[in-house]
């Protein structure tokens, strides 16, 4: 049965973290832009992201890998260090050449005597919580090769290993990518580019590079078919005498590419095979020519859990045995998306802390699969022994699968959720109950979060300051903000949220089932990075998690006060969930325990409550055929979480930085009585998806952008709030920012919600 090959297979990876330990990179960072820039700033910057390089470089090594990638790292972002390797800073900018500084100047803009240049725009890369920059392509601004800077990194990765494999994003995801243009316009000049990457692919060949990977994930999307067509003359044209391309596609599947990916003039093709079926993979060999190499991305990527090794091997043998040499290992896509190293978490339980795999784990356990396939299972049976056990504990460990819990969620999830009435009678109840004017004036949660705020937090965490002491504190901003509400004059009032560092870790420590790292950052975009919870075991909610804080904050005043709550997507959507439970079943679990803190909520006389769930549209699958599913069981868990609520309590949700055309019907289905999204920016555009679906409850679109530093005026406001009055009934329209006043100080904080009250009253009074 074991295979006979005496080579183990190549193993390889597709790119590592590159925010270093201890988040090295970010402080790096933070200091050189602080700093005035001097080349000795700049060297400094330089020696600590070499060493950040070389640490990422030291484990590949050492566990063995057969070809690191290399040139994958960026000071900022990789799809901007491509705009500059081309020539493609957007005009505005001038001439930048392809360098840190000019890389910095395209991430966070520039400060001129003429004003201001904006900044390239960050958008989601792909289904993952990575934000890249994206390129603006100028018509006519020609590509032009400015390759130093990249081939410095090759220079640097082959001087340690002659097989590093620098990696590329490619043409087609590049200009699938960028703006700045149509994309019929973008498409028209791949052609150039690909001579462009021809010759940066010639100047690879004489460093001494074999294999370079490609990056092509935009092969797995609903593309339209002339991008589709694009693909394989547009290789043909790149390919270059003397250097192998390794095309990698990722997140997407590669259903219905068959053809396409087979078809490619390329050496190898990689494939995610944490979402591409086994059928397709093996469909995909059998059209392969047989000098092809398929790297098979068997190691899911952006899991954080160590690998059932028996199983994937059991998935790769066959390939193995088919392909011999011409199969490599890698894991699914690049590292990036899970932190460095899980030997930092000894604090956790230990059967927690066993079952983790972070980047540096991924690379062990990547060549232990290479020896396993090659010499068989008997030569790594201690290894796989314990991958088993651990996870053995893992499935038996207190937490992980409560009974109870299951069978609440089992019998909670038959029924139909839905609140006992439709939206017109609740919309009279609720009237009479909250007795709200006509465009009623609200916020969307959080009040500025002062120093005083986050040090008394911090001195809590640490024991410095007892509980009485903190609720004191915090009840005192409670009272602050209760206070300001009422003076601004604002209808529907908030407590603030100053007891939450962050909307999901307030509520994953409340909840049964999380788990949080110490050194489980990962990068968001820049220097900025995420700590997302782990949910690993069953999820239950041992007591009521913000019933006081509402509570307080309704004693203190008259006017209403809107409790707030994460929803069950965005909870799952931000955090890393365990891998033997569907996320659909997670979801229902969290929405269990939502539920019942809204009855709490209501119980307790908290007449609105809002659930939040700015990841609702982010959790979108990639492909559009699998879009019915994921909405289905999303619009139910946020129904199984809010539809407790009796008539007269309003049930309010937000939504942030989403487009709404093509999921209309499901955000309708959620049924919330008011949505508040985000709406300035495209100067109320936006609303254009309720409007000509009919959206039949209330909506509060944001005439405030919270995120710009600038106070729009009272006539500016009007002037959004009567855009939207062509376009929304005034009965059902509220008056409110685009999301939480969180990040933003106190006297524009004060000057914007006065204004926006100022502006309701104006177009009542008319
Ligand atoms: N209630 C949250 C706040 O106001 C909502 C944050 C968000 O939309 N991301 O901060
Ligand atoms: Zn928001």
């Amino acid at each position: 049965m074991c295979a006979t090959f005496s080579q183990p297979p190549i193993t390889h990876t597709l790119g590592l973290p590159r925010i270093g330990t201890g988040r090295a990179l970010k402080w790096a960072l933070e200091a050189y832009w602080r700093s005035s820039g001097t080349s000795d700033d700049r060297q400094r910057l330089e020696a600590e992201a070499w060493s950040v390089r070389d640490t990422v470089r030291r484990w590949q090594a050492e566990a063995g890998i057969s070809r690191p990638a290399a040139a994958d790292f960026s000071f900022y972002d990789g799809l901007a260090d491509l705009a500059l390797l081309f020539g493609q800073a957007p005009a505005r900018f001038g001439n930048l050449p392809a360098s840190p500084d000019s890389l910095f100047a395209l991430a966070r803009g520039r400060d001129t005597d003429k004003g201001t240049v904006a900044p390239l725009a960050m958008t989601k890369w792909f289904d993952t919580n990575y934000h890249f920059l994206v390129p603006e392509l100028d018509a006519g601004r020609p590509f032009r090769l400015d390759a130093e800077r990249y081939l410095g990194l090759v220079r640097e990765a082959l001087d340690q290993d002659a097989l590093a494999k620098p990696v590329l994003v490619g043409p087609m995801t590049f200009l699938w990518l960028a703006r700045g243009a149509t994309a019929d316009e973008r498409l028209d000049r791949a052609p150039a580019l690909a001579d462009a990457y021809s010759s940066l692919l010639s100047r690879l060949v004489d460093a001494g590079v074999e294999w370079v990977q490609i990056d092509e994930p935009v092969v797995g999307l609903d593309l339209p078919s002339e991008w589709l067509a694009a693909f394989e003359p547009i290789y043909h044209r790149l390919r270059t005498p003397g250097v192998r391309l390794l095309l990698a596609s990722y997140f997407a599947p590669i259903e219905g590419r068959l053809g396409l990916l087979s078809r490619l003039p390329v050496d190898g093709l990689h494939v995610d095979f944490s979402t591409s079926s086994s059928t397709d993979v093996e469909a995909l060999i059998d059209r392969l020519p047989d000098f092809k190499v398929i790297s098979a991305g068997v190691l899911d990527g952006r899991s954080i859990w160590r690998a059932d090794l028996d199983s994937l091997l059991e998935r790769v043998e066959p390939l193995y045995r088919r392909l011999g040499e011409r199969m490599w290992l890698a894991p699914s896509c690049s590292l990036l998306h899970v932190p460095l190293d899980a030997a930092e978490e000894q604090h956790l339980p230990a059967v927690l802390a066993e079952n983790l795999s972070f980047a540096r784990q991924k690379l062990n356990e990547l060549s232990l699969l290479s020896r396993g396939l090659a010499e068989g299972r008997e030569a790594i049976a201690e290894e796989i022994e314990l991958a088993r056990s651990a996870r053995w504990c893992l499935e038996r460990l207190e937490g992980r699968l409560c009974s109870d819990k299951r069978a609440q969620v089992a019998e909670l999830t038959e029924m139909e959720p839905a609140r006992s009435n439709a939206y017109g009678e609740r919309a009279r109840a609720q009237r009479e109950a909250l007795d709200l004017p006509l465009l009623p004036t609200t916020t969307i949660g959080s009040f500025p979060q002062t120093n005083d705020i986050r040090a008394t937090r911090r001195a809590w965490r640490r024991g410095e300051i007892d509980n009485t002491e903190y609720e004191h504190r915090m009840h005192d901003e409670v009272a602050t903000v209760i206070r300001a509400q009422e003076m601004l004059g604002l209808d529907l009032l908030v407590h603030g949220e100053p007891e939450r560092n962050d909307m999901v870790e307030y509520f994953g420590e409340q909840l049964e089932g999380f788990a949080f790292t110490r050194g489980g950052w990962v990068q968001s975009y820049g220097s900025r990075c995420v700590k997302p919870p782990i949910i690993w075991g069953d999820v239950g909610r041992p007591q009521p998690m913000t019933v006081r804080w509402s509570t307080y904050a309704q004693s203190l005043t008259d006017r209403p006060v809107k409790g707030m709550l994460t929803g069950p997507v965005t909870l799952l959507s931000w955090s890393f969930v365990r891998d033997d439970l569907s996320r659909e079943q997670v979801a229902y679990q969290l929405a269990a325990s939502l539920r019942e803190e809204v009855t709490d909520l209501a119980q307790a006389g908290i007449a609105a409550i809002q659930m939040d769930e700015p990841a609702f549209r982010e959790g979108l699958p990639l492909r559009r055929s699998q879009w019915g599913e994921y909405l289905d069981w999303a619009v139910r868990s946020f129904r199984l979480a809010t539809a407790v609520a009796p008539d007269t309590t309003q049930i309010h949700t937000h939504m942030c930085y989403s487009e709404f055309n093509d999921i209309i019907e499901s955000i309708a289905a959620l049924d919330a009585d008011v949505i508040t999204i985000e709406t300035t920016r495209s100067n109320m555009k936006l609303l254009d998806a309720f409007a000509d679906f009919d959206y039949p409850n209330e909506i509060g679109p944001g005439v405030w952008d919270i995120h710009s530093p600038l106070v729009p005026s009272v006539e500016e406001i009007v002037e959004r709030l009567e855009l939207a009055l062509a376009k929304v009934p005034v009965d059902r329209l509220w008056v409110n920012p685009d999301c939480g006043l969180k990040t933003r100080g106190w006297p524009e904080t004060r000057l914007g919600l006065e204004r926006l009250v100022e502006a309701a009253r104006h177009l009542r009074n008319r």
